[in-house]
């Protein structure tokens, strides 16, 4: 199958128009017509080399909404026109310790990242800046038709990476929970911390960003320059989420913890934290990460947000302004997500 899209072809290269092929669906495949792709900052991290791994050419793309084209001989929950998804992953062993919990995401084997990856046959991975897309069904997800289609897709990788740690650490009612950073991954951690019923403190560096954290949920904003804030409320929460995408101090947020609380670091900088041991030792507090989340969780996920009428705050884009939504992004200048219109491929 020739697929058309957008690609990175080195780390220091503007994306350009690419052509590749897809393997023809297998029996247990479903092939998708994409129509629209978040734009995470995974992949900018990504097609500029930033996590030291990179194959180029690099179609980039992980939040992928569109309608099924075909499927296997031996797909079930899927037919022709059906709308559908995919994420981050499109391969993993299901048979280990942790997919056998359905936390493919965990796979001991080693999961397969949608793009910038290989499959256990060696074949490179191509993601969702495309036409289309061929994966097992397996991994790929049902869309509520009350879900809007752009405003969904963004919930494949910002929606799961959050929505994941913050029902791992049980935040709900009674619970005081800080979101850092306001971006993709942020506003849908402030969505979510607020609709499961919890006390929601969003940080910010960017004191535009303050009103639109209140409509998002947030019960309080605190500018993190601001000193005398962050010490009032010092050792006082249940559970922070910090989704930063570049180097900052963490060790002024785990000085925010109760006893026995919880940061939990989803965010991906390009270069590792630097952690005071007594940033952790007072109050025997935790330092925690979490990487998006299983497949049944992300169809939990999809189906809470459609029933409780969650999507992301996009900005939809056509495929001539993808580079520059990468400086965009970069310079914080999103509300809160762009998405790909796979309408504009070809036109750009
Ligand atoms: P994003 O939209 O760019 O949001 C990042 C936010 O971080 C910005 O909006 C900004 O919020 C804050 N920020 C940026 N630079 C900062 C700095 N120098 N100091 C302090 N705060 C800063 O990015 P995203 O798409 O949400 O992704 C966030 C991170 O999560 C990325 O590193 C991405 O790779 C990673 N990620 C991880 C997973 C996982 O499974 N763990 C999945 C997806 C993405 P304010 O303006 O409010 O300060
Ligand atoms: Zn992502």
């Amino acid at each position: 199958m020739r697929s058309h899209g957008y690609a990175a072809l080195t780390k220091s290269a503007p994306l350009t128009p690419y052509s590749f092929d897809r393997r023809d669906p297998g029996p247990l495949d479903v092939a998708v017509s994409i129509d629209y792709c978040g734009v995470c900052h995974s992949d900018i991290h990504q097609a500029r080399g930033e996590w030291g791994r990179g194959i180029f050419p690099m179609v980039p793309g992980h939040e992928i909404v569109g309608r099924v084209t075909a499927v296997g001989s031996d797909v079930t929950r899927f037919k022709v026109g059906d709308p559908a998804a995919v994420g981050v992953i499109v391969e993993s062993c299901l048979a280990c310790v942790n997919c056998e919990q359905d936390l493919e995401n965990y796979c001991v084997k080693g999961a397969v990242d949608t793009y910038n990856a290989t499959t256990y046959d060696g074949a490179p991975t191509m993601g969702g800046y495309a036409d289309s897309i061929v994966a097992p069904e397996h991994f790929v997800h049902t869309l509520s038709p009350k879900l809007d289609p752009a405003g969904a897709a963004p919930l494949l990788c910002a929606g799961i990476t959050t929505y994941s740690p913050l029902r791992h650490w049980g935040v709900g009612p009674g619970k005081k929970v800080g979101v850092i950073g306001l971006g993709g991954l942020g506003h849908m951690a402030l969505k979510f911390a607020h609709s499961f019923g919890a006390h929601v403190v969003q940080f910010t560096t960017s004191e535009r960003k303050i009103a639109d954290a209140k409509r998002l949920g947030a019960d309080e904003v605190v500018m993190s320059s601001d000193a005398d804030t962050m010490k009032r409320h010092a050792g006082s929460f249940d559970f922070i989420l910090d989704t930063v995408s570049a180097e900052h101090d963490i060790n002024a947020y785990l000085q925010l913890l109760k006893l026995d609380a919880t940061l939990c670091l989803v965010g991906i900088p390009e270069q590792p934290p630097a952690i005071h041991p007594f940033s952790v030792i007072a109050n025997r507090r935790s330092f925690a990460g979490s990487g998006i989340g299983g497949m049944r969780e992300t169809q939990e996920m999809l189906d809470y947000c459609a029933e409780h009428g969650i999507a992301a705050d996009i900005e939809v884009i056509g495929f001539d302004k993808l580079n520059e939504s990468y400086e965009r992004v970069l310079k914080g200048d999103v509300k809160y997500r762009f998405v790909l219109d796979m309408k504009t491929l070809g036109k750009a």
